[in-house]
């Protein structure tokens, strides 16, 4: 009988592992399905583009059903729950989906509305969020309107999709207010929860020198208790204040709800509990997990994702054949950092090895790392065709593995 093998989530990771998966097993092999609640795959790297009118939404979305190949049965529906006793999903239109393997792909949700005042007065008219296609495409009107004040950049906590988007946003206002010749009347601060611009060191030393070159306010251990949107004004559980008159947040992050309905499968947060160098998941054997959804101690980016789904790929192989899982998988994660003026910077990274300087993808690459170059900005445009033709396909990239390489990199002392 053909192994039944069911993905949640029809986004970059449930994608990109459902075509790898339908060109590794022969259709008589393996009947594979994936599940999502809507046909609307937005290229989410695209979204920081949206509200500086460098991108707009329809040049961002595709039908989710034609990413997937020939043989992958597609159901429209939001996930109800997982049984991971009975081995089933079962889905709100009433539809059953028993598994051999499962593999969780259903990312984050964004939580607004677990920040007091957050979703109240000035939500979507000087409160807004890039992290969605409708927030990016309202902020973009803010924007257009906005001509002087305090604009304030701000995540609530960690864990966040690509947590160096912030700090993209921050540059490209810098450029966009100069464009528009008003970045004197502009005052921009990057208000945060950690200790510096970035979570390790060297490369928060780089991008703190970066935000301070571009006169942009860098405010530290800023954890926000409350959004008051009346009176303009960002508060911390210490009572410190930050006033604003745009505010650009990135709202808590949380997993999907029928995680915490399905019994066993996820942690308080909602994340899937998941082995960091397997991606099996902890709850059971035959359950899998990728992207944004695990706790795995890395980046939630697509990078990743990517990454994962080569190694996640061969082991769903491994484990519908008995054999034993290749716990490879490193963290590996990259990222171009848009940093304005046709310019970025790139960061490559894993579990061990924070970003460091040096070149990518070995010593002799042509892209330097942690260093702002033209050629990252175009890589980082150059990304979205790669998304839609390499990565959802479920291809490898030429020359860059899924585990991180040393080569190419410096490494130095950390700042004191
Ligand atoms: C502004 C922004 C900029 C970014 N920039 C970068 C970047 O430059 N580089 C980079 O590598 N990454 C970047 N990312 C992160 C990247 O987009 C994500 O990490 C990646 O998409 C994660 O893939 P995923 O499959 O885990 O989740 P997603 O692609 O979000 O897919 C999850 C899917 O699950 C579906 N789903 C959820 N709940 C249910 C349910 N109950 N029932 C049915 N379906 C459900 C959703 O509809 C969705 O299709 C960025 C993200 C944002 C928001």
């Amino acid at each position: 009988m053909a192994h039944r093998i069911v993905v949640l989530g029809g986004g970059t990771g449930g994608t990109l592992m459902a075509n790898r998966l339908r060109r590794s097993f022969d259709p008589a092999e393996a009947k594979i399905a994936v599940v999502d609640k809507d046909d609307v795959h937005v290229y989410q790297p695209g979204l920081l583009f949206v509200p500086f009118g460098l991108a707009h939404a329809e040049d961002i979305v595709r039908s989710r059903q034609r990413q997937l190949r020939a043989g992958i049965d597609f159901h429209l529906s939001d996930v109800d729950q997982v049984s991971l006793a009975d081995e089933r999903v079962v889905l709100t239109d009433g539809t059953v989906l028993p598994y051999d393997v499962l593999i969780v792909a259903t990312g984050v949700c964004l939580q607004p509305e677990e920040t007091e005042g957050m979703t109240g007065p000035g939500w979507r008219e000087r409160i807004f969020t890039f992290y969605d296609l409708d927030g990016a495409s309202a902020l973009h009107e803010a924007l257009e309107r906005f001509d002087g004040g305090r604009l304030v950049v701000n995540f609530v906590d960690l864990p966040i999709k690509c947590p160096v988007a912030p700090l993209e946003f921050s540059f490209l206002a810098d450029w966009y207010f100069q464009e528009r010749g008003i970045r004197e009347q502009v005052e921009l601060s990057f208000v945060t929860p950690l200790d510096g611009a970035f979570t390790k060191p060297v490369a928060s030393g780089r991008l703190g020198s970066l935000l301070a070159e571009k006169g942009i306010e860098l405010v530290t251990e800023f954890n926000t208790g409350e959004v008051d949107g009346a009176g303009g004004r960002l508060v911390s559980y210490d009572e410190r204040e930050v006033p604003f008159d745009l505010l650009v947040t990135v709202p808590l992050h949380g997993g999907q709800e029928y995680v915490g309905r399905s019994e066993g499968l996820g942690d308080d947060l909602g994340f899937v509990p998941t082995n960091p160098h397997t991606l099996q998941s902890l709850a059971t054997p035959n359950v899998f997990a990728l992207g944004d959804a695990t706790n795995v101690p890395t980046s939630k980016a697509g990078s990743v994702t990517h990454f994962e789904g080569e190694v996640l790929t061969k082991n769903v192989k491994r484990f519908l054949a008995g054999r034993e899982l290749d716990a490879s998988y490193d963290g590996h994660a990259n990222c171009f950092i848009e940093t304005g003026f046709s310019k970025a910077l790139l960061i490559d990274f894993n579990y061990e090895t924070e970003p460091l300087p040096g070149r990518f993808p070995t010593g002799a690459g042509p892209m330097p790392l942690l260093k702002e170059s033209r050629l990252n900005h175009l890589g980082k445009l150059m990304f979205q065709w790669m998304y839609w033709h390499m990565l959802l396909p479920g291809r490898d990239i030429p020359g860059v593995a899924p585990t991180m390489q040393m080569s190419g990199k410096q490494r130095v002392a950390e700042p004191a």
